[in-house]
C-alpha cells in the first residue's frame, strides 16, 4: 500500500527513452520495474492512449479520441470510470490533481465532478513549475503529470530524430525536479512512481498506425514493494489497475486492464 501515486506521462515518448540520456529516470528506475515494449491501444492518438491509460479499458469501450476528448466531457456516470472517479468514490477527502499540457485530458478525458485540481499551461518547463508550486502546498494522494513536447518535437523533427532524442533528455529532468520535490517534502517512500508514455511514432509518418515504433511503450514503476527488474508483459490500460492496487483501492470490476503477477514483493 502507498499513500500516493504519481503518474508520470510523457507524449509520443514511445520506448524512445531507450536511445535518449535520461539520467534522471535511470536514477528513479535503478531498482525500480521496467518494460521497453509494452502495447498501447490503436489507434496510436493521443485521446485513445491516455484514455486508456486512465480508464482502463480500450479505445472501442471507453470512446474517446482526440475529437471526443476535445469536445465534451466524459460521461460522469460512465461504466468505464477514471482512476480519478474510482480513486474520488473511495477517498472523498483525498487530494486529487492532474496537470496536463495538452488539455482536453482536464476537460474531455478526465470527468469534470470530482474536485480534482487541474492544471494546464501549454508549455511543459511552466507545467512543471505548475507542479512544483501545487506540490509546495498540497500533498495529492493521485498526481497525473502530461508533457507534450515530445510529441511535437516528432512531428517536427521525426520520432528517433537527434533533437527528439534531445527532448526526452530535457523532460527527464522536469520528472527529475518533480521526483525531487516528493523527496524533500519526505513522501518518496510512501509513492509509486509510475512514468509511461501514450504512444511513440514513426520517423516521418508521425503515430496513428501499428507498427512497432507507433505502439511499443516504456512503462517504469518505482515504489518500495516494486520488485527490481524487467516486466514481461504489459498493455498501457493496465496501469489504473496498478495505481488502484497500490492505493488500495478496488479496481471497478468494468476495467480490462490488470495488475500484473510480479510488478511487487
Ligand atoms: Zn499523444
Amino acid at each position: 500500500m502507498y499513500k500516493r501515486v504519481a503518474i508520470l506521462g510523457i507524449d509520443g515518448m514511445g520506448k524512445f527513452n531507450a536511445k535518449a540520456s535520461t539520467p534522471c529516470m535511470d536514477e528513479l528506475f535503478a531498482n525500480g520495474a521496467v518494460i521497453y515494449d509494452a502495447v498501447t491501444s490503436v489507434p496510436t492518438i493521443s485521446g485513445e492512449c491516455w484514455g486508456s491509460m486512465l480508464h482502463g479499458v480500450g479505445p472501442k469501450t471507453h470512446g474517446l479520441t482526440n475529437a471526443v476528448a476535445s469536445t465534451k466531457p466524459y460521461d460522469v456516470n460512465s461504466p468505464y470510470p477514471s482512476i480519478f472517479r474510482a480513486a474520488r468514490e473511495a477517498m472523498p477527502e483525498a487530494k486529487l490533481a492532474s496537470f496536463s499540457h495538452w488539455n482536453p485530458i482536464n476537460t474531455g478525458i478526465i470527468e469534470d465532478n470530482l474536485d480534482v485540481c487541474k492544471g494546464h499551461i501549454n508549455d511543459d518547463t511552466q507545467l512543471c513549475d505548475m507542479i512544483l508550486g501545487y506540490l509546495d502546498a498540497n500533498d495529492p494522494t493521485l498526481l497525473f503529470v502530461q508533457f507534450d513536447e515530445v510529441d511535437g518535437a516528432g512531428h517536427k523533427f521525426g520520432y528517433g530524430a537527434k533533437m527528439f532524442l534531445e527532448k526526452i533528455t530535457e523532460i527527464d529532468a522536469l520528472i527529475g525536479q518533480v521526483v525531487v520535490k516528493y523527496r524533500e517534502k519526505g513522501w518518496a517512500e510512501d509513492t509509486l512512481f509510475i512514468v509511461s508514455a501514450d504512444h511513440g511514432g514513426n520517423r516521418r509518418h508521425g503515430h496513428g498506425g501499428r507498427s512497432r515504433n507507433e505502439k511499443l511503450i516504456f512503462i517504469g514503476f518505482a515504489g518500495k514493494t516494486v520488485k527490481a527488474g524487467t516486466i514481461a508483459k504489459m498493455n498501457v490500460k493496465d496501469i489504473p489497475a496498478i495505481a488502484a492496487h497500490a492505493l488500495g483501492l478496488k479496481a471497478p470490476e468494468t476495467w480490462t486492464g490488470k495488475v500484473l503477477e510480479g510488478i511487487f514483493l
